[in-house]
């Protein structure tokens, strides 16, 4: 948003708003028509009309529009109405981390309107009409009001350390709650790292993933078939991820996989309460997978609804039910449960695919995306200092 301009040019910038509040015109003809004590009488009046704190946030705004009218070759006195528009819409957009490692808006609807205010009086000192009385300009600031009201914070993207935090809530093995334990596990995993939307984790069913050998390592890993894509033309597209080993067996999608088809198979058998007591913790430090080479395959969905008495359902979880999911782990792991969505496990492997150093075609390429816009913006989100001039400035 910002344009990092040489030190020259944002001190010519500077002069040029003096006085944002004071038309030097007018002054000068009060001057012609009174006098020079007028004259100086009414400036004093006029520069008091704000306080200290507005005039300084007024000069900052009238920098930071110059800067981008600069940046885009626009005219920023007087302004098109349509430009200034363009400019508060992104502004709108523009985000920044906050001190708890989140994403906010850089913005606040009341810091937009007080930028439209300062630009305003910078014209209105120049005896320039106003671009914000503009009906475009009016409808983009009420229209930014109104979605940030609909929208009261961005979702949080689950990062790593989040994903490990919610994994440890995971409730104990054993009948009936290591049911839950195993399928949330596998859900929080595949979630994260296909980047799933919660409509495909819910649309999943156990011969949507095949096992198959990591031909780099010789492990075992995960192909996950999401069905035919609606944007392929030819309609015989199957959109698949894969999921590779993890490195840790908590944090492995491969284990998760296979401990759940394991129940699985035993609930096919009709003994799933004697199993899961005569289970044990299974040893954190060893690999299930390792061993694990085919799963069962009978159309049952991949992630059904689990009753608190330990009933495995027919039916799969719905999109709003991972959602809850999510929501419920965040929230027993101490964390505002507001915050988090479904969403909040795709939008935190973009992330954290970017502070790995992943580049934009390798997110876009897991997680499906095929507008780089979007990944940028979680791009920008993780390392705002990335790909960005002002790290070139020498400072
Ligand atoms: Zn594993």
């Amino acid at each position: 948003m910002e344009v990092a301009l040489p030190e020259p040019v944002r001190a010519a910038l500077s002069r040029g708003t003096k006085s944002v509040l004071v038309d030097s015109a007018a002054l000068a003809a009060v001057r012609d028509r009174f006098d020079g004590a007028q004259a100086e009488s009414l400036a004093h009046y006029l520069s008091e009309s704000q306080s200290a704190n507005t005039l300084r946030a007024y000069r900052t705004d009238w920098l930071a529009w110059s800067a981008w009218c600069a940046g885009e070759g626009r005219q920023a006195l007087p302004a098109e109405p349509l430009d200034l528009a363009v400019y508060l819409a992104a502004a709108a957009d523009a985000t920044r981390i906050a001190a708890d490692g989140g994403t906010k808006w850089a913005f606040s609807p009341a810091t937009l309107d007080r930028k439209a205010a300062a630009i305003a009086a910078v014209h209105a000192a120049n005896g320039l009409p106003s671009p914000t009385r503009a009906d475009v300009v009016r409808l983009t600031l009420r229209g930014i009001r109104r979605v940030r009201k609909a929208q009261p914070t961005r979702k949080r993207p689950v990062l790593l350390g989040t994903l490990e935090a919610l994994l440890a809530e995971l409730p104990a093995d054993g009948w009936p709650q290591g049911i839950a334990r195993r399928r949330d596990a596998l859900l929080l995993l595949m979630g994260f790292a296909g980047a799933l939307r919660r409509s495909e984790l819910a649309g999943l069913h156990l011969d949507s993933v095949q096992v198959d050998t990591d031909a780099r390592t010789g492990e075992p890993l995960l192909i996950v078939d999401l069905g035919v894509t609606k944007t392929d033309p030819t309609g015989v597209h199957h959109q698949r991820v894969v999921l590779p080993r993890g490195q840790r067996p908590h944090t492995c999608a491969v284990c998760a996989f296979a401990e759940w088809a394991d129940l699985l198979a035993a609930h096919a058998g009709g003994s799933l309460a004697q199993w899961l007591s005569e289970r044990e913790e299974p040893a954190r430090q060893v690999h299930r997978c390792h061993s694990y080479r085919t799963g069962p395959t009978w159309p049952q969905p991949l992630f059904p609804s689990v009753s608190r008495h330990g009933h495995l359902g027919d039916r799969p979880m719905t999109g709003r039910a991972v959602a809850d999911l999510v929501k419920r782990y965040a929230e027993r792991a101490g964390l505002d449960p507001d915050l988090f969505s479904g969403h909040s496990l795709r939008a935190g492997f973009a992330t954290q695919a970017a502070l790995g150093g992943a580049t934009d075609r390798e997110i876009m390429r897991q997680g499906r995306w095929t507008n780089p816009r979007t990944v940028h913006r979680y791009i920008r989100t993780a390392n705002p200092l990335d790909d960005n001039a002002v790290t070139k400035l020498g400072l």
